[in-house]
């Protein structure tokens, strides 16, 4: 376990459980059911549950569904299933805004009773011109006098369903005159004639964000309720509100910045739009910044825990690049993985002096730190396949692999050497014709160094698999931030990478067409791969995803 590393959240509960503010903490995480999280949810995910875990507390997951006409129960089960995958349990059942309604619709009630709220008949359009701007004060609604028995009366007329949607709003009574536009008489409720995933028709009005979170937060006994810094401004309306209603708690909110991962997306609006217009599989898809996406291309939740911790939490910029959320899940899957050879651009090679007919099979270990892993029977016979790549007939400096006239040694086996290149009409090697050193077995070669060690596997007893390489989704490190000559914003679709994907048949050691889908290995020198969550079938048809790269281990 990595070392708990502090921020400026951690010293906030450390003085309030000290002070005695608090006995213990209970946080909690907001999703809006209304897509699949993404890296920056896993962030606030591993945030607000880490602080759980570490203080023996408490953390809710709580649905944040009150705009029904987004929200489904195909997102609600998204999210639990990528809190869980992640490692996390939340305290007790999950919980949903919508339990709330009739607390939050009683509060409203208290609110104009005592002459804080007024029903309000601006449409949009007006709602904004009165609202003024940063650098000028709004104008009072005309509705704003209205009496308590009035809006009371209203009020239930709009419950009642009398209305039509978007003719009248329920609105706090607070400062037209304030700098903070927030709280410039902020809508609390409007009329909508949704069907809602959990409450169904029940409800012809909704209330607002601002006004449910803070009330939810309070009825949830938070004791630290965390947000990006978007929602600082917000801040003093969330205590308004706790403020004004006869609520025994009133939670603190405090802000971090958000994450945003470069080359990626971090809005679920965006990442909408990438899965509607089919320029992905879906949700998750191995290349899409999703949890479920990260999960089926093989990043580890562990992995995803370690880069959580490794970019903090604070309230300064949070832009990190994708290798560090690469470092960290290679990092986990190093000793994790047990590691079989695969080859993905094959080379046939007959070795000359192997007797047709005969295989030989030595035991290799399926990791060299972790005898624990086991080892497999790794089989070789006269035709072989090694890896394009690993064969130049002309080596650049330093080439430490395979040449012609060259020797190098296979990987738990041989040494090898080169003797004819064989090539088809078009220059391209297809075959290369190479001898083994029968005394090299386990031992060095006498009287001189061979260096290089490549993977290899014996044609025969190898099977297919059909592997998915991926690369970044995106060609611009900050695909939603480049602005064109107009000033504004070009479209982040335009920067889609075009390689992003290329599948191939690979031959791989048959002992990974067993495995259950979801195993991780390393494919030596090649780097992690997964077995396909949906599309892996043990026993009939292997299928993996390239999750990352090893290292590269030579100079470029
Ligand atoms: P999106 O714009 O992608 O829909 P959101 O903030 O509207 O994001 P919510 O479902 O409301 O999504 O988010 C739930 C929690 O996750 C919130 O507390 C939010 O602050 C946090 N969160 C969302 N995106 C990030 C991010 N990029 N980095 C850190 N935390 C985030
Ligand atoms: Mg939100
Ligand atoms: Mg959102």
């Amino acid at each position: 376990n990595a070392p708990v590393v502090s921020n400026f959240i951690r010293n906030i509960i450390d003085e309030d459980l000290a002070s005695g503010k608090h006995a213990s903490i209970v946080t909690r995480f907001p999703p809006e059911p209304n897509g699949y999280l993404h890296v920056g949810h896993a962030k606030s995910i591993c945030l607000n549950f880490g602080l759980a875990d570490d203080y023996q507390g408490k953390c809710n997951l709580r649905m944040d569904d009150t705009n029904p006409e987004k929200e489904s129960d195909e997102y609600v089960q998204s999210i639990k299933d990528s809190v869980s995958w992640l490692g996390f349990k939340w305290d007790g059942e999950v919980r949903y805004a919508s339990d709330y309604f009739q607390p939050l619709y009683d509060y409203a009630v208290e609110l104009i009773k005592a002459g804080k709220a007024f029903v309000c008949d601006l449409n949009a359009e007006e709602m904004r011109a009165y609202r003024g701007s940063l650098t000028e004060p709004g104008k009072n609604s005309p509705y704003r006098d209205r009496s308590i028995e009035e809006n009371l009366d209203l009020f239930t007329r709009m419950k009642n369903g009398e209305f039509p949607d978007g003719s009248k709003t329920l609105r706090l009574k607070i400062d037209m005159s304030s700098g903070n536009v927030n709280m410039r008489d902020p809508v609390i409720y409007r009329i909508r004639r949704a069907h809602h995933h959990r409450t169904g028709d029940t409800w012809c009005i909704y209330p607002m964000y601002d006004y449910t979170h803070c009330i939810s937060d309070a009825i949830e006994g938070i004791t630290h309720s965390l947000c990006t810094l978007e929602f600082e401004d917000h801040r003093p309306l969330y205590d308004w509100v706790l403020d004004n209603i006869s609520i025994g708690c009133h939670p603190r909110q405090y802000e971090f910045s958000r994450l945003e991962l470069l080359y990626a997306l971090t809005s679920k609006r965006k990442l909408q739009a990438l899965v509607n217009d089919g320029l992905v599989t879906g949700w998750d898809d191995p290349r899409m910044p999703t949890i479920a996406g990260m999960r089926r291309r093989g990043f580890s939740p562990a992995g995803i825990r370690l880069f959580a911790q490794r970019i903090g939490v604070s309230r300064g910029e949070n832009i990190i690049d994708m290798s560090v959320l690469e470092g960290a899940v290679r990092e986990t899957l190093e000793a994790e993985a047990p590691r079989v050879m695969a080859v993905l651009d094959p080379i046939k090679v007959t070795l000359t002096n192997f007797e047709e007919g005969v295989t030989a099979s030595r035991a290799a270990p399926f990791h060299p730190h972790h005898p624990e892993f086991g080892e497999r029977e790794v089989p070789i016979s006269r035709e072989i396949y090694i890896e394009r790549d690993d064969f130049a007939e002309v080596p650049p400096p330093k080439w430490q692999r395979l040449t012609a006239g060259g020797e190098v040694r296979l990987r738990y086996s041989y040494v090898i050497k080169c003797d004819e290149v064989i090539k088809d009409a078009t220059g391209r090697v297809v075959e290369l014709k190479c001898s083994i050193d029968h005394d090299t077995l386990g031992q060095n070669p006498v009287g001189r160094k061979v260096k290089g060690v490549i993977h290899w596997l014996s044609c025969e007893h190898a099977i297919e698999a059909q592997v998915r390489l991926y690369d970044r989704l995106f060609t611009e490190p900050r695909p939603d931030a480049v602005r064109g000559e107009d000033g504004e914003y070009v479209d982040f679709r335009q920067f889609l990478n075009p390689h992003s994907l290329a599948t191939v048949t690979a031959c791989v050691e048959d002992v990974v067409l067993k495995a259950e889908p979801e195993t991780r290995y390393q494919f030596e020198r090649l780097g992690y791969f997964v077995t396909d969550r949906y599309e892996h079938q043990p026993g009939v048809k292997a299928v993996f995803n390239r999750t990352v790269g090893l290292k590269d281990s030579w100079a470029k």
